[in-house]
């Protein structure tokens, strides 16, 4: 084959005595997501990924861009890998660079040579390919500072391997080192954001969905679901989980004082969230609150939000600002989806004056009418799992 991807590894090379099990994992995650687009074989070495393509059939451009959502990987290399000798460099730049080259003003090659039984060192073949290059295109000019455009020639165990610029890689930890979570998916902006930021420290998600029909509409469902979907793009399959809250919220409007509505609902989507993620294996939970961003969001109301689960809640989302939010919203692709116009069932009964520094002992009064077990324990077979995948 006369082009493939190297992936470059990211962290996991610091992870000591776990790093076998890192790069097998890393190895594993990649030979999937290649999977739909053809038959690739996938190594480890040296702290590189090595995809190559088996046949003529392979949907390379399909891969090289789902190369870039896989975590556990800072770079990516497209690149041609040739014989490790002066002269199949040289035509290997030429023939696949060229058009690049021919582009720039200016240029570089930089070289990295692994195999120490090569005859010249990094430096010795850098100038060696460059002078060649300069003397095949006249017009272009050796800037070793600055250049327009750089090539790259890393000489390994097996071949030598030419290429342009890298793309960075999505980052982190490689899907699955780090347990599983349940995050709270909503059809806003901010959930699908802190899901990513999760799975990204290599953690696996599952999503509970809390659904209030018909004060939501289905729409407001496939919304969510398409998040998810979305999401799958970097995190892998998922299963969200779809409880129905209808008659939780009715109970609360018609129960509670108008002030604690939001908290006492919050309650409940936190001890149904951990239940479900027990049940799961899930070791946390997830949610896109921000620090002062409504009024269930204070200090005072995410502690008592809080207080009634057991599991971590994590909150990567907590410190920062919104802008930053929407950045990484549109740069893993949720930002159009999540500005749908449907209602979210946090919306359908919002208070007109929320309480936004309550105690623990005034939410406990507040719902003290309600049978928590029985309206949980009918949420929870009022649920639907629906499994979502970005392929298919
Ligand atoms: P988002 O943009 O994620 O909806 P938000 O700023 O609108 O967040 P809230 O509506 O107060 O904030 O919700 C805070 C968090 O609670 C959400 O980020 C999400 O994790 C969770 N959440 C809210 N509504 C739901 C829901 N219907 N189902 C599941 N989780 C929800
Ligand atoms: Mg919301």
């Amino acid at each position: 084959m006369n082009e493939m991807f190297l992936l470059k590894l990211g962290e996991i090379v610091l992870k000591g005595g776990n790093r076998f099990q890192f790069e097998n994992r890393l190895k594993t995650n990649v030979a999937r997501r290649m999977r739909p687009f053809g038959d690739f074989s996938v190594r480890i070495m040296q702290s590189t990924v090595y995809v190559e393509p088996q046949n003529e059939l392979c949907d390379l451009d399909g891969a090289w861009d789902a190369c870039h959502t896989i975590f556990g990987v800072v770079s990516v290399c497209r690149c041609r890998p040739c014989e490790k000798d002066l002269d199949a460099i040289f035509a290997a730049v030429m023939a696949y660079l060229g058009d690049d080259l021919r582009m720039a003003r200016s240029f570089k090659v930089e070289s990295r040579r692994s195999d120490k039984r090569f005859p010249l060192n990094s430096i010795q073949l850098s100038q060696e390919i460059g002078g060649r290059i300069a003397e095949a295109i006249p017009a272009l000019a050796v800037d070793v500072h600055h250049p327009e455009y750089t090539v790259y020639v890393e000489v390994r165990d097996r071949a030598a391997y030419v290429h342009g610029p890298a793309d960075p890689g999505a980052g982190g930890l490689p899907t699955g080192v780090g347990g599983r979570a349940m995050v709270l998916l909503s059809g806003g902006i901010d959930s699908p954001v802190a899901g990513y930021m999760i799975a990204k420290r290599g953690v696996e998600l599952e999503c509970v969905h809390f659904f209030s029909y018909p004060y939501t509409s289905e729409l407001a469902k496939d919304k969510v679901l398409e998040l998810a979907r979305l999401m799958t793009r970097f995190c892998g399959r998922m299963t969200v989980n779809i409880v129905g809250f209808t008659e939780i919220q009715e109970a609360i409007r018609d129960n509670c004082p108008e002030e604690y509505f939001t908290l006492i609902m919050r309650r409940f989507m936190m001890m149904i969230s951990e239940r479900i993620a027990r049940d799961h294996g899930c070791g946390c939970l997830v949610t896109g609150e921000n620090l002062g961003q409504v009024a269930s969001q204070t200090m005072e109301a995410m502690a008592v939000t809080g207080a009634c689960v057991e599991l971590p809640i994590f909150q990567p989302l907590i410190g920062m600002d919104k802008e930053e939010i929407v950045t990484i919203a549109r740069k893993i692709g949720t930002m159009e989806t999540s500005i749908l116009p449907y209602e979210d069932c946090c919306t359908v009964f919002t208070p007109r004056h929320p309480k936004t520094k309550p105690t623990k002992g005034q939410v406990d009064h507040a719902c003290a009418m309600l049978d928590f077990d029985g309206l949980i324990e009918r949420a929870l077979q009022n649920t639907e799992l629906v499994k979502v995948r970005y392929h298919g």
